[in-house]
């Protein structure tokens, strides 16, 4: 994907603070961090979403993730940790290159992620339920 941003950055066409990279994945500083410490984990091919990626990557993909986690955590002396992918641009994906954002946590550091409590109605806990069950291949 010439024109994607990601890509661009793993064949170093434009400059990132990278903090690890093999044949298949990259982890990199985001420009715009939430907290500072803020990780990108890429894999190096092109798939928009985490549900694009191929079966056999996803093995290395998480355990690098957790591997580069540490790392964060360790760095910046986090209290805690998010671990997040945005899927599609109804989720908040800006860009579609499939990334693990790797946001280190203090107690107070006023970050909210402010999702409503919907409700059920009667019935339909058991249809979501069916309907989830049976789409699994
Ligand atoms: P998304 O909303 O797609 O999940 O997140 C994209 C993330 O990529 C954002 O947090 C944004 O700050 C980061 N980002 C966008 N462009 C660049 C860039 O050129 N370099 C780096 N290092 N991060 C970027
Ligand atoms: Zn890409």
């Amino acid at each position: 994907m010439a024109d994607c941003i990601f890509c661009r950055i793993v064949k170093k066409e434009i400059p990132s603070r990278i903090i690890y990279e093999d044949k298949k994945f990259m982890a990199f500083l985001d420009i715009n961090p939430a907290n500072k410490g803020h990780t990108l984990v890429i894999t190096k091919g092109h798939y928009e979403l985490f549900s694009d990626i191929p079966t056999e990557l996803l093995g290395d993909f998480f355990t690098i993730s957790q591997k580069i986690t540490k790392a964060v955590v360790k760095a910046t002396s986090a209290e805690g940790y998010n671990l997040f992918i945005n899927n599609k641009k109804a989720a908040g994906q800006i860009v579609p290159h499939v990334h693990f954002h790797i946001l280190p946590r203090f107690n107070e550091d006023g970050i909210k992620f402010n999702w409503p409590n919907r409700k059920y109605e009667e019935n339909e806990a058991e249809i979501y339920l069916k309907k989830i069950k049976d789409a699994i291949k």
